[in-house]
């Protein structure tokens, strides 16, 4: 299995020959920044979980060598050359991966917009190591207060598709705010993805005019939860949705009355009306309790803002994809934290941080590709993306092989 993985990603998107692109600063390095950050990679993709379980793999003959080479790194070294490593070589990589399987056509959609979500992300906190990047907080620990460091980033993902693909993260820096870092991501990501998506969702933080107006500007329309603090927006589209009838909308157990306007302009400072859709939705969710399951009642109100007018994304639509911007914490950020180590620290240093997770970007965009494109449905149905990294492990035990990327070409 592990063999069939190489040779896909090397096929479909080049693997060999893109992975001598990523560099580091070392000067007369003994291992090659390739065998370093493939190590980085293969422990995600295989679930290692931690440095010291790469250096325990490394350790075992005939094992990882036929994936990153003869040369092996220990755990401690890979950490610190992830500190040296160039993340934008690492940023790159990924954006031509997600590019390939956009050209290759598995990201169609019969939706007339493409969305990616914006989010704030904690990864992990500590009270005693710290570096020059790390926010702070006072919190209370047996009565004392203590300081706690943590690393916060911002991320960015496509939405709406079967395929959950992390198109880029931005640290925060100490002392500023979430947006203030959201529009570094969005203006990068602006560079990088011009044609991927049309539409950004995000949370209440991003319902501010600044946002907004620089989504406008670069001909991107905006969805932001729309919250009380934005009283005068809100109060005027509750006047005038007492005077429509709403629209019913029933999909298996959820019933929501969705009320739908435009042409709203009590939001101070965007250069376009503003569009306000609400919704009541009565849902009925089966839990387990004790021995049996049990059927509740969970009620909701949602209201969004946008920029989107209603001819190009009709009112079912909209509501959908407020709701689809929940996919980055139900999916990306709590899937990649429970079961791909999103949130642990592999080295306390800020480059090694962003290195790791754009890292384990890539290796969550193969896997998923691997398992969704390269598999076929009765075998994709046996494994779980999970169990994959399982079968990886196993193979790599038991097979002789070597990765495409060893093997030298003939000569001509
Ligand atoms: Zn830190």
């Amino acid at each position: 299995m592990i063999k069939r993985f190489c040779d896909y990603i090397n096929k479909v998107f080049n693997f060999g020959k893109e992975i001598q692109n990523i560099k580091d600063n070392r000067e007369l390095p003994e291992i090659p920044t390739k065998s370093i950050w493939l190590s980085g990679m293969f422990m995600f993709v295989l679930r290692l979980s931690s440095l010291n379980a790469v250096d325990t793999e490394l350790h075992l003959p005939k094992r990882m060598e036929k994936l990153i080479g003869k040369r092996k790194p220990s755990g401690d070294s890979i950490g610190r050359v992830f500190t040296k490593m160039d993340t934008d070589n690492i940023r790159n990589f990924l954006c031509k991966i997600n590019h390939k399987l956009k050209r290759n056509k598995r990201l169609k959609t019969n939706w007339p917009m493409r969305f990616v979500a914006i989010d704030g992300h904690e990864l992990f906190s500590s009270r005693c190591r710290c570096c020059d990047k790390c926010l702070t907080r006072k919190i209370t620990v047996n009565d004392e207060e203590v300081i706690e460091y943590y690393h916060r980033v911002v991320a960015c993902h496509l939405i709406g598709f079967d395929l959950a693909l992390p198109l880029d993260v931005e640290p925060i820096q100490p002392g500023e705010g979430e947006v203030i870092a959201g529009k570094r991501l969005i203006e990068r990501v602006f560079k990088n993805y011009s044609k991927f998506f049309d539409g950004i969702v995000g949370d209440g933080l991003y319902l501010e005019a600044p946002f907004f107006n620089f989504c406008i500007k670069h001909k991107k329309h905006v969805i932001a939860v729309l919250k009380s603090e934005r009283r005068i927006l809100m109060q005027d589209a509750e006047g005038i949705f007492k005077t429509m009838k709403p629209i019913i909308l029933k999909e298996k157990n959820l019933t929501a009355k969705i009320w739908d306007c435009e042409g709203f302009e009590s939001m101070d400072g965007v250069n376009k009306k503003i569009r306000v859709l609400h919704s009541e939705e009565k849902e009925i969710k089966r839990r387990r309790k004790g021995n049996e399951w049990v059927e509740e009642l969970e009620e909701h109100n949602w209201w969004w803002a946008t920029t989107i007018p209603s001819y190009i994304l009709p009112t079912k639509l909209l509501w959908q994809a407020g709701h689809d911007r929940w996919d980055i914490e139900n999916d990306l950020f709590n899937d990649l934290g429970n079961h791909w180590d999103m949130n642990h620290c592999f080295k306390h240093e800020p480059n090694a941080i962003i290195n790791f997770l754009l890292t384990l970007f890539i290796a969550f965009v193969l896997i998923q590709s691997f398992h969704k494109l390269n598999i076929k449905p009765q075998l994709r149905s046996k494994f779980s993306l999970i169990s994959i990294a399982i079968q990886f492990l196993t193979s790599l035990a038991s097979c002789n092989f070597v990765a495409i990327w060893l093997v030298p070409l003939p000569a001509t």
